[in-house]
């Protein structure tokens, strides 16, 4: 079956291009993982934004439930009720607020989120917010080529630093160390990023890997637990309880799928809806040039920052999305656009490849890929001879209990362990 992989942007393609630099502007940016969200947010203040990660708890998430229909899916409240709390609490007026709310193509719901979130601030009174999604289709609201560069290398780098916050965390001697290591460099990895001149990330990115390196490790075994899944939800540790953590504490290594991969991934749908057109010299061109953002941007830079991060994460690096798409087609069609191909394939390769010894498929609950990979999974969990744990999130109550028998069954299999020295 064919898709439209364009984002829906006609209700929020703007008439306005952005002046990041308008007196009193505030740009808004939804909490989805807090490194990779408060590096982006500093590359919006290195051009003039007043750019604040907005805050989330089980109050806003609240405030969202009470605006929205109950039937959405979780990243939809909660990102809602953030921007609410944020708005009532800043004191911001309307038509000096940007929310930055990427939108999304397929099968899936992201790509409406913007068009409630209309709906919901015109009943508010609050129709004058302007709603940041930048895409190809609307220009990219004007930010410029340097600017997507920039969150590029600050989502690569919020990836490197996460991966090794989890690669060292679950064998440190001294309890709190990795995370704080890691704090002081997000410290400096923000004034970076939010500095006007070209911050000299390889420089510093070496400088942090080389902290982290030299943090006392006990040489513990531990099974290698992956977790794959909609990318809000298995990235946000308040929706998803501490997902990670929680396999940390329960006697594993977590290894999560990254940001960097839905770049990757959105990279290749394009790639692939342009091969389905007749050819043309425009269609010629637009395809050399996602073959070079790929290959010179996206590509160059992930290989350049994991080459400097081999002395953590020699063991920890991505798979291309070619071999993804080739492992997730085995189960669903590649023309299929949304998540659900990218959980497959990455879980099956975070066994194959990675040596996982069991996989946690996060989504939020309703969610339309998440329940596509539900039914999928135990076929998969047969072949790969792995628990895999499908959980859905909706912000209450404790979804990882599953976790428990699993992790202790892992834990007492000696053959089923991961070993940092
Ligand atoms: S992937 Fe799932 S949670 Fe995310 S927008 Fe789509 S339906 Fe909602």
């Amino acid at each position: 079956m064919r898709q439209n992989h364009r984002p829906n942007t006609e209700k929020t393609t703007p008439s306005w291009s952005i002046d990041p630099n308008e007196p009193g502007l505030v740009l808004f940016v939804p909490p989805m993982e807090p490194l990779a969200c408060q590096l982006v947010a500093a590359v919006f203040r290195s051009i003039g934004f007043d750019a604040r990660v907005m805050e989330e708890n089980a109050h806003t998430l609240s405030i969202g439930l009470q605006h929205t229909g109950g039937g959405e899916c979780v990243p939809c409240p909660s990102t809602t009720g953030a921007l609410i709390h944020a708005m009532q609490e800043s004191g911001c007026p309307p038509e000096k607020a940007v929310f930055f709310m990427p939108s999304s193509c397929g099968p899936c719901r992201l790509g409406q989120y913007a068009r409630l979130d209309r709906l919901i601030f015109e009943r508010l009174g609050w129709s004058a917010i302007r709603i940041l999604s930048p895409a190809s289709e609307n220009s990219y609201y004007g930010l410029s080529t340097s600017v997507r560069s920039r969150i590029w290398h600050a989502l690569l780098i919020a990836d490197i630093l996460r991966k090794m916050s989890m690669r060292i965390r679950p064998y440190e001697r001294n309890a709190g160390e990795t995370d704080r290591v890691i704090d002081r460099w997000m410290t400096r990895f923000e004034q970076a990023f939010a500095d006007t001149t070209r911050p000299p990330l390889s420089r510093l990115l070496a400088a942090a890997v080389e902290d982290v390196a030299v943090i006392p490790v006990s040489p513990t075994a531990k099974p290698l637990v992956a977790v794959v899944g909609e990318i809000y939800v298995r990235s946000d540790p308040f929706i998803n309880n501490g997902l990670c953590r929680r396999i940390e504490e329960l006697g594993g290594e977590a290894a999560l799928a990254p940001i960097s991969e839905w770049v990757f991934y959105t990279n290749h749908l394009r790639s692939m809806e342009l091969a389905g057109e007749p050819g043309s010299l425009a269609g010629g061109m637009k395809r050399l040039r996602l073959y070079l953002e790929r290959r010179l941007l996206l590509e160059r830079w992930e290989h350049h920052y994991y080459r400097i991060a081999a002395a953590v994460l020699h063991d920890r690096h991505e798979p291309s999305m070619a071999e993804v798409m080739v492992e997730g087609a085995r189960h669903v069609p590649r023309e299929f656009a949304g998540e659900a191909i990218l959980t497959l394939g990455r879980a099956a390769l975070f066994v194959k490849r990675d040596g996982a010894r069991a996989v946690v498929n996060a989504s939020p609950m309703f969610c339309m890929p998440g329940t596509i990979t539900t039914s999928i999974f135990p076929k998969l969990e047969q072949e790969l001879n792995v628990p895999i744990l499908c959980n859905f999130y909706d912000g209450s109550g404790d979804g990882n209990q599953s976790l428990v028998p699993v992790m202790h069954y892992l834990c007492q299999s000696s053959s089923t362990a991961s070993v940092r020295r």
